[in-house]
């Protein structure tokens, strides 16, 4: 079976991947206690104590579609991830690809890349990594007597309010007209020519996501940051592609939190986290129902969930250290729930 064939029958692909231990890590003695011994299997080897205080390790295993280890760059996850559905797009569907898990274990650097080194080709994203693609396949012939026009945005949904963030973080407004087709107004759509022009659009972005930043505990970890590559046909929209940067999970037990403004972030974080779950689920069984009004993140997504021809993936990552264990196996519980039927 190949994830074509995977996503063919279920239409969702859920993967996940690990990132080597970083410095911090290291230097505080953490214990890696994750091992993929085959490319499917996750296990976690969750430190636990008797009654008599004497120290071992459980193991609880897990299978996915793939499950990428250390070593595994972003051009391979993207390869065996949103890559297939880049068709989709071309063929009038929809696709969104996700990045879930907890603060810190590589969401940003799975989607929006890593441009802070010199060899920015090593180090992109699934975002440009798709949006190269697409400019490949407008040029088969097929696609190209279409004569289609490539549309990009980036938005971010912070406590259930939506910014723009190729218009400096402008409030944006959503409203879902009579036929429940939902609109982000005024959300900025920029025509891209090329790679360059896209990789240019996610530095702006970026840039404006982060700014005004300053701890570890920054506000980009805790809003959902959505990238959308938009195909057009005269006009109207014939495929989009959503590639989304989910809020840190980590928060979604910390709703007791002692500060009102984290504690609202994280019901919130949390509340969209389930809504999402239950949408990607009532796509896997084509459920004709979707519960999309419950979260502002899958309201903007619904015509993603909806139709025919809509599929999905998700890249759940984690954090290799004992440290992290508790938001490890809670990342993948809830990846192994989106999947199952
Ligand atoms: P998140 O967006 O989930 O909070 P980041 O993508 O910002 O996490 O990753 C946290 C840190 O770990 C960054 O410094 C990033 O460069 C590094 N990192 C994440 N994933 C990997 C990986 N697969 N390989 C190497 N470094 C990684
Ligand atoms: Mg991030």
């Amino acid at each position: 079976l190949t994830t074509a064939d995977l996503i063919d029958e279920h239409r969702i692909c859920v993967c996940v991947r690990r990132r080597p231990l970083n410095k911090k890590e290291l230097a505080m003695k953490d214990v890696d206690v994750i091992t993929i011994p085959s490319k499917d299997v996750v296990i976690v080897h969750e430190p636990k104590q008797k009654v008599d205080l004497t120290r071992y390790l459980e193991n609880q295993t897990f299978r996915f579609d793939y499950a990428f280890d250390d070593s595994t760059t972003n051009e391979m996850v993207y390869t065996f991830t949103a890559r297939p559905l880049v068709e989709t797009i071309f063929e009038r569907g929809m696709a969104t690809c996700f990045a879930y898990g907890q603060t810190g274990s590589g969401k940003t650097h799975t989607m929006g890349g890593d441009f802070s080194g010199k060899n920015q080709d090593c180090s992109k994203g699934i975002y440009a990594l798709a949006a190269q693609d697409v400019f490949l396949m407008l040029k088969k012939p097929n696609y190209k007597k279409l004569d289609l026009q490539v549309c990009a945005t980036f938005f971010e949904i912070y406590c259930e309010k939506v910014f723009d963030l190729l218009n400096c973080k402008a409030k944006l407004r959503v409203l879902e007209d009579r036929k429940q087709q939902v609109h982000v107004v005024g959300l900025q759509e920029k025509e891209v020519k090329c790679t360059d022009d896209v990789l240019k659009l996610i530095e702006v972005g970026n840039s404006c996501r982060t700014s005004g930043q300053t701890s570890a505990n920054a506000h980009s970890s805790r809003s959902h940051a959505v990238f959308q590559i938009i195909l057009r046909r005269k006009g109207k929209m014939h495929g989009k592609f959503s590639l989304i940067d989910l809020a840190g999970n980590e928060r979604g037990a910390d709703t007791s939190s002692a500060d009102r403004q984290t504690s609202l972030e994280g019901a919130e974080i949390n509340k969209s986290l389930l809504a999402l779950k239950e949408c990607i689920r009532a796509l896997g069984r084509n459920k004709p129902h979707t519960p999309f009004r419950g979260s502002k993140l899958t309201q903007v997504l619904r015509d993603s969930f909806i139709g025919e021809n809509s599929r999905t993936c998700m890249i759940a990552t984690i954090s290799p250290g004992m440290t992290s264990c508790e938001n490890t196996l809670n990342t993948l519980r809830y990846a192994n729930r989106v999947k199952e039927l």
